[in-house]
């Protein structure tokens, strides 16, 4: 019969070895294992708390992308993409005017233009999506 204490003791012992098989050969003291004579650089522990994200099974950024360009073309073929998927949007431009500062004669004088602002929403959706408005000079 299991107490309280054993059964979090269980829980918080769940982790993973980090999945970068080169982990073991990047040298930092966070991987020093064993005494005297007998040291060894360790793939380093990742302690568990039941999230699901990809730092349950990479110890940093580092062996994440070391093990990403190891493995691209296993990953890329987890889920092939032989053609482009597309977004239906919609496009407006709307005129704004607009300053810039013009210098000359050591003395700057505010410009007006008339700039256009480009805005990306979709229309699969309910509520627009504003994609980053992008500003053009005429
Ligand atoms: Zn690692």
């Amino acid at each position: 019969m299991q107490n309280a204490l054993e059964k979090w003791e269980r829980k918080m012992s769940n982790y993973n070895w980090c999945h970068n098989p080169d982990c073991h050969t990047i040298e930092t003291q966070s991987r020093v294992r064993g005494s005297g004579d007998n040291k060894v650089l360790r793939t380093r522990k990742i302690k568990s708390y039941g999230t699901d994200s990809i730092w349950t099974y990479f110890c940093n950024n580092n062996c994440l992308h070391q093990f990403l360009n190891k493995f691209a073309r296993e990953i890329a073929n987890i889920r092939p993409v032989n053609k482009p998927s597309e977004t239906p949007i919609k496009v407006e431009k709307t005129k704004e005017e607009s300053y810039r500062y013009r210098y000359s004669n050591g003395e700057s004088r505010r410009v007006p233009y008339i700039s256009t602002r480009t805005t990306i929403s979709r229309v699969d959706n309910d509520w627009p999506f504003l994609y980053s408005p992008r500003y053009e000079n005429n």
